[in-house]
Formats: structure tokens, sequence, C-alpha cells
């Protein structure tokens, strides 16, 4: 049961992400770091369904999304890019396996971010950020989703990892074992990972390097 919804504001916040606030659908429920299906209500894309996840709180009277778009891919994102306030996107299922559990470290890489920009949202709004962590891989200083927003909400523990350009104060290279250990503090509980399939295995192995429980490990490939 899929609701059509109008675009209410579209704006690029990096040189190839959007943000997108929709219409909110009639009883639409949701959960902090869930994503939905969603297509673009023009001929040829109302059948393309692709995964976005609500960067708006359930509790919000609209929807936001953060796309990062993928020009060369010629796909959804691509065609995104394109549409202006009032065009329609279409709402499908809603799913999703990343919650909220404790404190811990986040991971993310690119786009994977969404769902915990949603989470700290949550926790910013009840005033519960405590001392959580983020470790945030990307290919450029450009390429960054709303880093200054991340960093005047979790200051020191906020660590960017930049694969493809050196800077001073951020990490070069690939997210390693060295760069989670250095994170881990006594009261670590869990760790929150989303990213691309190849980013997450990486991590993933380095988890278990590090001897981290899998029931520990809340995750979602993108
Ligand atoms: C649960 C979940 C939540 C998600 N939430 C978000 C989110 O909040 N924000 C976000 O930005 N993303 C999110 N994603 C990822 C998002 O769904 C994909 O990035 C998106 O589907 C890409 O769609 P697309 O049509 O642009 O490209 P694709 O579907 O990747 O590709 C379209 C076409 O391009 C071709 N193609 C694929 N790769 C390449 C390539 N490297 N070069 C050239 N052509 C290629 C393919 O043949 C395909 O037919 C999420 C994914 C999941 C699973």
């Amino acid at each position: 049961m899929s609701q059509i919804v109008k675009i209410k504001s579209i704006e690029k916040i990096t040189h190839d992400v959007l943000k997108i606030v929709t219409e909110k659908p009639n009883g639409i429920k949701y959960n902090t770091g869930q994503a939905v299906d969603v297509s673009i209500n023009k001929k040829d894309f109302e059948q393309e369904l692709r995964a976005f996840t609500f960067t708006s709180l359930p509790d919000d009277n609209f929807l936001e999304f953060i796309i990062k778009t993928y020009p060369l891919h010629k796909g959804v994102t691509n065609q995104l890019r394109s549409l202006t306030i009032g065009d329609e996107l279409i709402i499908g299922g809603v799913f999703g396996d990343i919650s909220y559990k404790g404190e811990g470290i986040f991971i993310a890489g690119g786009a994977g971010i969404t769902p915990f920009l949603a989470i700290f949202k949550e926790l910013e709004k009840q005033n519960i950020i405590g001392n959580n962590k983020l470790i945030f891989a990307n290919k450029t200083k450009a390429d960054i989703i709303l880093e200054n927003d991340l960093k005047h909400l979790l200051g020191k523990n906020y660590v960017n990892v930049l694969s493809d350009e050196k800077f001073d104060g951020y990490e070069h290279g690939f997210i390693t074992a060295e760069i989670i250990k250095k994170q881990i503090h006594s009261f670590t509980n869990y760790f929150y990972l989303c990213g691309p399939e190849p980013m997450m295995n990486a991590v993933l192995n380095h988890l278990k390097a590090l001897g981290v429980p899998e029931e520990f490990i809340v995750k979602e490939a993108f």
C-alpha cells in the first residue's frame, strides 16, 4: 500500500548529496534508523524502488531523506537530481535493521551515515548523546555529509577517515582496527555499522580481530 507524496523542499548539501523533504503519508509508522522503499512518480520510474533511510524523526509531520546521487549509474538517484518542489515520490514499505541499543561506536561509510543521523537527532532531542562516538569514512573532505553538524554534536568523539586525501586532523586511508581500537573505552558496548558492502566486510573483520562479540554489532549494508 504505497502512497504518493509531494516534495516540499529539495536542496544540495554536498556536491552529490540531496536533502529532500516531503509530505508525510497518512498512517505511516517507522522507527528511528529505518528505511523505506521509494520511487519517483514519473513515467518509467514508478516501478524503480530504491531504499532510503528516514532522517526525519517518527513524530515529525514531514519525511526527510538525505540521498547520495550517482549520475553515472543513470538510475533513480540521478533522476532525483532533476526534481523540484511539487514533484511526487511514491513511498512504499518500511524496513531496516538499525536501531539504537545503547552507547557505542558508530562506523559509517558515505551515505551509510543516514541511519546514524536519525539516531543522533533522536539522542540530541532527548539530551542523551553521551559518550557515543562516530568514525566516518569518505573518499574526500568534499564528500563528508553534514560535517559541521556532526562536529558540533560530537566534538572530540568524531573521527573522519579520508581514503583519497590527506589533511591534518583527518585519518588517511581506510578504517583500520587501530583507528577503531583508539576509540574503544571501558563503557563501549555497541558497534553500529553502515556503508557499502566492501567497507562493511573489512570493518567486520577488524571487529572480529578486536574480539567484539557478534551480539554487540548492529549493522546494515547499503
Ligand atoms: C536499507 C537501506 C537504506 C538506504 N538508505 C540510503 C539513504 O538514506 N541515502 C542514500 O543515499 N542511500 C541509501 N541507500 C542506498 C541506496 O538505496 C542506493 O544508493 C540507491 O539505490 C542507488 O540507486 P541508483 O538508481 O542511483 O543506482 P543503482 O541502483 O545502484 O544503479 C542503477 C543502474 O546503474 C548501473 N550501475 C551500478 N553501479 C554502477 C557503476 N559503478 N557505474 C556505472 N553504472 C553502474 C546498474 O547497472 C543499474 O542498473 C540505502 C540502501 C539500503 C539497503
